[in-house]
């Protein structure tokens, strides 16, 4: 079984995430999205939201399961014995910061990334971007799937 996991914060998921999930789903018999939980960062949206996002926008894709964990992403990869990790690349800064991550990840556990470049057209989309526009009532409804929308 090719499982990989997709591990993020998700506040909230957006369009790019979107792109790298469902362009990672030939390459894996199961992608786990997996929400990371960290108690000492502020999120806009409260985790049960969250998730709901995540499973009401991948309802359809059987091969998607969705999930929460605490603690190193290669300790929960290990638990669940998925051996992939799933991640986007807008720009330069995201891979000098996900290379280290990767290399260390794969040091650690020999967990291995997989990483897709962003699709043209959707880089500029960051949850940071979305969350700012939302709190001060902007557009944001192009840069989400619609189960944000609603
Ligand atoms: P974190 O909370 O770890 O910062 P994010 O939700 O920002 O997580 O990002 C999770 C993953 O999604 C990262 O690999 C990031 O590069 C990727 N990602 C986010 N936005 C986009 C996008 N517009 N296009 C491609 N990948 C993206």
């Amino acid at each position: 079984m090719r499982r990989a996991v997709f591990p993020g914060s998700f506040d909230p998921i957006t369009l790019g995430h979107v792109d790298i999930i469902e362009r990672g789903l030939p390459l894996f018999d199961e992608i786990i999205l997996a929400i990371g939980t960290n108690s000492s960062k502020k999120y806009l949206f409260s985790l049960e939201k969250r998730l709901e996002f995540l499973e009401n926008t991948f309802k359809n894709e059987p091969k998607i399961k969705v999930t929460t964990y605490s603690g190193l992403t290669v300790d929960f990869c290990k638990e669940i014995e998925a051996k992939f990790l799933l991640r986007g690349l807008r720009n330069g800064i995201d891979l000098e910061f996900e290379k280290a991550i990767g290399q260390t990840n794969y040091k650690m556990e020999e967990i291995e990334t997989v990483f897709l470049i962003a699709s043209s057209g959707l880089e500029h989309i960051s949850s940071t971007v979305v969350r700012d526009v939302m709190q001060h009532g902007g557009k944001y409804e192009f840069m989400v799937p619609d189960e944000v929308r609603k």
